[in-house]
């Protein structure tokens, strides 16, 4: 275990009031939330289309009942709970340290942790809309329904918030994510190995010199950060 590394991690905790914290897919899989992308043997005889073609906005439009199908069982299918990373960051914030969770997840589980300021740049399934009409629709109404789901009150496609592949991302989440990195004292990475947009953009905003990354593997910037702590998330924050 990096010893080193936690000790002085904990050091820029300990002395900061201005963290912000990046997360991405690894940050979830921790709490037991398969990654969507990994494609095994199975998932041929299941499916037809890579994961990315079936998540995508043009998909979405044209064969919605196999989007959902796959919707239904590879991105809402499934109890999770947070984890220690989650739990840390929540607490940190509590404690006045920590400014922003930004990230790439769509499960809600900082908001179950107990964070308040979580930029969702992919959006969260906890959040479905009629598209007609704009009523909200919760998780368990999309997990619980068969088919594409329907508003009860015009007959509307309800869509998740949810960024697709093809869809732009929310400008303005965006850019108070940017303004929270610009302005960072310590910005902490973690769960992502930083080579997929908009991960790797973002990171070039800190201007601080207190850049960590956490991940279990190497990662394409471990070369510009002031400390890379390897492993997994979890386990590192527990130890916080
Ligand atoms: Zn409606």
């Amino acid at each position: 275990m990096a010893k080193k590394e936690i000790e002085r991690l904990k050091q820029w905790i300990e002395e900061s009031d201005n963290i912000v914290f990046f997360g991405g897919a690894g940050v979830s899989t921790e709490s037991g939330i398969p990654d969507f992308r990994s494609v095994d043997g199975l998932y041929h005889q299941k499916y037809d289309y890579p994961p990315e073609t079936i998540l995508s906005h043009t998909f979405y439009r044209n064969k919605p009942e196999e989007f959902y199908r796959f919707y239904r069982d590879k991105l809402i299918g499934f109890e999770a709970e947070p984890n220690q990373a989650h739990k840390k960051l929540a607490q940190w914030e509590q404690d006045g340290k920590l400014k922003a969770v930004i990230t790439q997840n769509i499960d809600g589980l900082h908001q179950a942790a107990g964070s308040r300021k979580v930029l969702e740049l992919h959006g969260s399934t906890l959040r479905n809309y009629c598209e007609h009409c704009g009523k909200f629709f919760d998780v368990e109404d999309i997990r619980n329904g068969e088919g594409v789901p329907v508003c009860d009150a015009c007959g509307g496609p309800v869509k998740p918030d949810v960024v697709l592949y093809e869809e732009g991302l929310d400008q303005d989440v965006l850019s108070e994510a940017v303004q929270f990195i610009k302005n960072a004292d310590v910005l902490i990475i973690g769960g992502t190995s930083l080579v997929v947009y908009p991960a790797a953009g973002l990171i070039d905003y800190y201007r601080g010199n207190k850049l960590v990354l956490v991940n279990k593997t190497p990662t394409a910037r471990d070369g510009v950060a002031d400390l890379v702590v390897q492993g997994a998330i979890g386990e590192i924050f527990g130890q916080l």
